[in-house]
């Protein structure tokens, strides 16, 4: 097993690992042997992730699952609370859980869209962080925020989920220098379209979203769009101690599609 791909004796958190991105870098972790702890709103879609994560786990190691909703501050506290009070310690933060939105700036509900898609990408992110640094700093551990290349660049009537990645991104930049005298690094992912259900919550049929990623293989640069794996590879990589003098960065995982003509 290669250095950057031991996490034995590891607790990683995750959240929004009941499905897409999370749940593939849940398994991953799992694989190279961490003890993880799934976090989501869905019970049914978290067992199967947990037995996923067993079966590939060198030590068959059960994962801690905790349902939970992000946006709601109980849910976060309880969320830390459960993983020390199972384990002693926190060495990985994953925070994932996220959701798009589309909006105009007309549109009657946008401030309540504001407060749903700030509360789950943007709050929940600040206050779990503030929860975890403790626990972190007894393990020089470290965070990995999953962002968006919408934080980066604007897409239209995307506004809000655009800033949320945004200020995502800064919370990162800014955790990174008040953390690394505590020895914890804070890094932040920023993927271009990932095939997950991520279109779907935002309203898509699951023909739309299919059809809305076959049309961008052919623009990206690479000629795909991404697939969970290839964040999950990314985020294993930035929580690896041969990722120890990286933090505060923006890792652009996009299949070029930031610098491409779209
Ligand atoms: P999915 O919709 O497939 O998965 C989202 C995950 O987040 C699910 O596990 C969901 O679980 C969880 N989640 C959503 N809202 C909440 C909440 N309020 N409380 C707890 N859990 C929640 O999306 P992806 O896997 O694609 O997205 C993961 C991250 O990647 C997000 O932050 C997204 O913004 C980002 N991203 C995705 C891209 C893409 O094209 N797919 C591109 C760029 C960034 P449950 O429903 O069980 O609560």
């Amino acid at each position: 097993m290669s250095t950057s791909k031991n996490f034995a004796d590891k607790v990683v958190l995750i959240t929004g690992s009941s499905g897409g991105i999370g749940a593939v870098t849940a398994v991953e972790f799992a694989r190279y042997g961490a003890q993880v702890v799934i976090t989501g709103r869905n019970a049914d879609n978290l067992s199967e992730v947990a037995k996923q994560c067993a079966a590939v786990s060198p030590k068959g190691l059960k994962p801690l699952e905790v349902l939970a909703d992000v946006s709601k501050d109980v849910d976060c506290k309880r969320l830390i609370d459960s993983t020390i009070s199972a384990f002693k310690r926190l060495d990985i933060l994953v925070n994932n859980a996220g959701k798009g939105v589309f909006s105009s700036i007309t549109d009657p509900s946008v401030l309540d869209k504001y407060g749903e898609v700030m509360d789950t990408n943007l709050r929940s992110v600040v206050y779990l962080t503030h929860l975890s640094v403790e626990h972190l700093e007894k393990t020089k551990g470290n965070i990995i925020n999953i962002s968006s290349v919408a934080g980066l660049k604007p897409f239209g009537r995307a506004f809000l989920y655009c800033m949320s990645k945004c200020a995502l991104d800064m919370f990162t930049k800014c955790l990174a220098l008040e953390l690394g005298p505590k020895g914890i690094r804070v890094n932040v992912i920023n993927p271009a379209a990932v095939r997950t259900n991520f279109l779907q919550v935002v309203g898509l049929t699951k023909e739309q979203s299919e059809a809305r990623y076959s049309e961008m293989d052919g623009k990206y640069p690479v000629g795909r769009v991404g697939e969970s794996i290839d964040i999950a590879n990314a985020i294993l990589f930035l929580a690896s101690d041969e990722a120890s003098f990286v933090t505060g960065i923006n890792f652009v995982s996009d299949g070029g599609a930031l610098n491409a003509p779209l």
